[in-house]
């Protein structure tokens, strides 16, 4: 897969506890909101990698990767 290729991050702010793990691994790619949950920043500030180690340590799982035309 093309690392330079377009990426974005969606966040179901159903599940999102507002816990802080995505801004602590993609600093420039996440904020909190007033309400406190993520919001994804487009273009991301991070590399994918960062936004890769950001999805796996959401304790609920409420970020999705979409690289182009997929979910990966
Ligand atoms: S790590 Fe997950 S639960 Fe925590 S703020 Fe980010 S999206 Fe929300």
């Amino acid at each position: 897969m093309a690392e330079g290729g377009s990426w974005r991050v969606e966040v179901d702010r159903e599940a999102c506890m507002g816990s802080g793990i995505c801004m602590v691994y993609a600093p420039g790619s996440f904020v909190h909101d007033d309400e406190t949950k993520a919001v994804f920043q487009q273009p991301p500030g991070d590399p994918l990698d960062a936004a890769r180690t950001a999805l796996e340590a959401c304790p609920t799982g409420a970020l999705t990767l979409i690289v182009d035309d997929g979910e990966v």
